[in-house]
């Protein structure tokens, strides 16, 4: 294996300094001596590409789309409110408001598929 060897990232959960690991049967993996995360076993320098792979999610995280969702729930409650009020300007307010964060929830990385 004449591959370069690429250099590591730190690690994902702790920040660590990773170190390159070598099996008996040629394998490597890379594993972070602080915490102890670690790759699988690999027959090549595949074990620095997956250490250095960074999950990125395509959409908003969960724990933030409830928050929006909650948002929204409220400005609906308020725009039924303010709607026998007759009062348009309110209730534009709300559905503007509503549309926003429609579209922020709406949102996904663009390559995402
Ligand atoms: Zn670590």
């Amino acid at each position: 294996m004449t591959d370069e060897l690429k250099p590591l990232l730190p690690c994902p959960c702790c920040n660590g300094t990773p170190s390159l690991m070598y099996g008996p049967g040629g394998d490597i993996w890379v594993k972070c001596p602080v915490c102890g995360l670690q790759t699988e076993m690999h027959p090549n320098n595949a074990a620095i590409t997956a250490w250095n792979r960074r999950a990125e999610p395509d959409g908003l995280p969960e724990w933030l789309r409830e928050k929006i969702q909650g948002s929204i729930h409220n400005a609906y409650e308020c725009l039924d409110r303010s709607a026998p009020l007759n009062n348009k300007r309110s209730n534009r307010n709300w559905s503007v408001l509503i549309d926003a964060l429609e579209w922020v929830l709406s949102l996904r990385r663009e390559d995402a598929e």
